[in-house]
């Protein structure tokens, strides 16, 4: 079977760095905010060219973080895409916000400007009290931050881009991370910029806020350790981890390339075939293919045909977030029928920095035979 990503290509091509970079840790045994967490973001803050990058435990507690620095509170609404990944909904859940759907692109799997509109009018009908968006760069394709913050500046509204699958992507030149008030994102091992285990990161142009997020990564302290200010959580990204990271932005920007051939190898394979609706490629951006995923009618049938093959492919996602048990009865705050649709007809194929060519017109081969 081939694999569907490839962490053991990428863990060949710098094993030896990364050995070095453990046994530092373990020789200084700063478990805990060791020195390589702070070099992690200062190297991070100068990739983005951000003010500040705050690390912490996950790209849920990014998310949580986010939004407790910027202020919401329970009661207050967000409004969130819902054809994702549930923590973009979880985050807000957990804090008593209430998470109010809107729309994607059929596209670019992104937010849905309009639908935000509509959405707002909603609200104001309904008397729920918005206080943001959060927009998701859905498989490394950046949203279209410039109509998100028109919408955002007309309604007084905060805007956090989850990029946890993002990071490293780019919108008009400007690096995800500088694109909104706050940005999140997540080093889960199968993300663009993993880890070794549980990651994640927010990242602000905001002083005050990077001294607040902090804080409430660290149980809401004080000056010191033991003075607790506010009441915080405890979500700090592993010295080991950060020193593993450190290693991979080594080689990241050369595995973003790859990334590019294999989506434009796909890109040319697939495009002059009807049955097969391909992800849109946004001018004046870089996408740093978390996923490649096409839409198809019979994708069930193609699925499995494609398993015979030896050729790995997933759904994401196979149910929108307002149609999930634990989140159908917060707010639609417009029709959310292309989030539906997208449901039924998505399939990603393997996508990772490392395949070669053969496997990439193996790939293509298969997915054009299986689709006819
Ligand atoms: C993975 C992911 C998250 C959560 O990140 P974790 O590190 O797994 O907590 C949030 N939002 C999106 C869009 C994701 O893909």
């Amino acid at each position: 079977m081939i694999p569907f990503i490839d962490l053991e290509k990428q863990q060949d091509r710098i094993i030896n760095n990364i050995n070095n970079a453990i046994a530092d840790v373990l020789a200084h045994k700063q478990f805990i905010l060791g020195k390589e967490v702070q070099e992690l973001e200062r190297q991070l803050q100068e990739f983005c060219r951000v003010e500040h990058c705050i690390s912490c435990a996950n790209g849920t507690d990014a998310l949580t973080l986010a939004l407790m620095a910027a202020g919401f509170k329970a009661g207050d609404g967000v409004l969130i895409p819902s054809f994702g990944f549930v923590a973009t909904a979880e985050a807000p859940a957990q804090l008593g916000i209430v998470p109010v759907f809107v729309d994607v692109d059929e596209r670019s799997y992104n937010i849905e400007p309009s639908s935000l509109k509509n959405a707002m009018v909603y609200a104001k009908k309904n008397s729920l009290n918005i206080k943001g968006i959060i927009a998701v760069d859905l498989f490394g394709n950046v949203a279209r931050y410039d109509a998100i913050q028109d919408i955002a500046n007309e309604e007084n509204l905060i805007v956090i881009a989850d990029g946890a699958q993002s990071f490293g992507a780019s919108y008009n030149h400007k690096k995800v991370g500088t694109l909104a008030d706050y940005t999140t994102t997540s080093f889960f091992p199968a993300k663009p910029f993993g880890c070794y285990g549980d990651g994640g990161a927010v990242f602000t142009n905001d002083r005050e806020k990077a001294a607040l997020l902090t804080s409430l990564r660290f149980h809401g302290k004080g000056v010191g350790k033991y003075d607790n200010v506010r009441i915080g959580l405890n979500s700090r990204l592993d010295t080991l981890q950060a020193a593993i990271l450190i290693e991979k932005l080594t080689i990241f920007e050369d595995e973003i390339d790859k990334r590019q051939k294999v989506a434009e190898f796909y890109h040319s394979a697939f495009q002059n075939n009807r049955k097969i609706k391909l992800p849109q490629i946004q001018e004046n951006c870089l996408n740093v293919w978390a996923q490649y995923t096409i839409q198809i009618e019979n994708r069930n049938e193609v699925m499995s045909k494609l398993y015979e093959k030896g050729i790995p492919s997933m759904v994401y996602y196979d149910k929108p977030l307002h149609m999930q048990e634990g989140y159908k009865h917060y707010p639609r705050g417009d029709d959310l029928s292309i989030c539906e649709k997208l449901t039924k007809k998505v399939l990603s194929i393997p996508m990772h920095p490392y395949l070669d060519q053969k496997t990439q017109e193996y790939i293509a081969e298969q997915v054009l035979v299986c689709t006819r």
